[in-house]
């Protein structure tokens, strides 16, 4: 073909960066366009005050492959910033995730011997051996206590809904621990990009064609024109225009302060519990680099309703929603010259190095294809 670009990449975020970073490599020729006035997608940051404030949420980087690790470290040095977020609940901080420390702050138990009996004791009496909520998941994985203290308030805030009434996958991302350990992640590698994650996403996309502030929707026909093939990376639905109905989400309202002292919580992340505060948690996004400076900036972040005005943030996977995106899916699958991936249009939970190895996949998936 004889079009100026062999991709149009729409969407800047780490699917569409990588993706553009990888066909860039082979000499193919890429554009990659984002309809926010910046490039990063979700992982970009914001800096004020000397702060890199992660502007759609907290972002730690963290992954057990060590081919991931190895990819993202040509972009970026990485810190040793360990995740290990606080929990507030009825006035009380706890260590998360839940471990040897948060069962000493919860029932005074010294030894995992004692730890273990409290909670196989909750387990036995609470428990379901097939569990089909998150209530009844969580009730089975970790007992009573900790599902009053931690889980219930914080996850029903989060979603919306009654904890009853959500898929139990959602809590298998809390693992429960009978060492002295705070580390929130089971991952080998973990850190966060020095100078921020806009870093990485400069590198990615150094040298390649890119526009901001363009709109897919508002231009489909002219841009599609200008490549042979389109990549996506937004909402599935909204691909298709929604025309066998729309795939729910959660959204999130973020409120950041700027505060005229050095050191607000002493840590990155603090959970709230308690249904009593709107939001599930403050970030202090300095400690996500170690940083001195005088000022700090927190974030609130707010769960909300989901509508086509705001971010989707997470997709809910329920039985529903993933008949729906079968069902676009399949449809994609039919489509020539269109590649749908990422978070939104794989309507996926995903975390940044799950992105990053779908992305890469699917560029040696093409690669492979064409060569043969
Ligand atoms: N969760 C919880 N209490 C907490 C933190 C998390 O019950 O203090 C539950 C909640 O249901 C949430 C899920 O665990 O939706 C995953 O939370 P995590 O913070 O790991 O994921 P993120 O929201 O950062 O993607």
């Amino acid at each position: 073909a004889n079009k100026k670009y062999d991709y149009l990449i729409v969407g800047a975020g780490l699917f569409g960066s990588v993706f553009a970073h990888e066909m860039t490599k082979r000499n193919k020729k890429c554009l990659v366009i984002d309809k926010r006035n910046h490039l990063g997608g979700n992982v970009y940051c914001e800096e004020q005050e000397g702060i890199n404030v992660h502007k759609y949420g907290a972002h730690i980087f963290h992954t057990n492959d060590k081919r991931i690790w190895d990819y993202v470290n040509q972009f970026a040095e990485f810190n040793n910033y360990i995740n290990s977020p606080l929990s507030l609940s009825k006035g009380k901080l706890y260590n998360l995730p839940f471990n040897m420390n948060t069962f000493y702050q919860l029932w005074g138990t010294k030894t995992p011997e004692e730890a273990r009996d409290i909670i196989n004791k909750q387990i036995a009496k609470y428990g379901t051996k097939s569990p089909k909520n998150l209530e009844e998941q969580a009730l089975s994985l970790a007992g009573k206590d900790i599902y009053e203290t931690f889980i219930k308030e914080y996850t029903e805030k989060q979603w919306g809904k009654k904890a009853k009434e959500l898929p139990a996958f959602i809590i298998k991302r809390l693992p429960v621990r009978f060492t002295f350990n705070n580390n929130y992640f089971n991952d080998k590698y973990q850190g966060i990009p020095i100078g921020g994650y806009n870093v990485i996403i400069n590198g990615l996309l150094k040298g390649i064609d890119t526009k901001t502030n363009i709109d897919f929707f508002e231009d489909r026909e002219q841009l599609e024109l200008l490549a042979d093939t389109v990549v996506y990376t937004g909402k599935m639905d909204e691909f298709f225009d929604y025309k066998y109905g729309q795939l729910e989400y959660r959204s999130l309202r973020f409120e950041n302060e700027l505060l005229g002292i050095d050191n607000f919580q002493g840590n990155a992340v603090v959970n709230y519990n308690d249904a009593s505060y709107d939001f599930t948690r403050i970030i202090e996004h300095k400690h996500f680099e170690f940083g001195t400076q005088d000022k700090t900036i927190i974030t609130r972040e707010y769960p909300e309703a989901w509508d086509r005005s705001k971010e989707a943030y997470y997709p809910i996977n329920n039985d529903e929603n993933q008949k729906l995106f079968k069902k676009y899916k399949a449809e994609s699958q039919t489509l020539k010259n269109v590649i749908l991936g990422g978070r939104l249009a794989e309507y996926r939970y995903y975390d940044m190095h799950q992105i990053i190895a779908s992305s890469l996949a699917k560029v040696e998936e093409i690669s492979s294809n064409s060569n043969e």
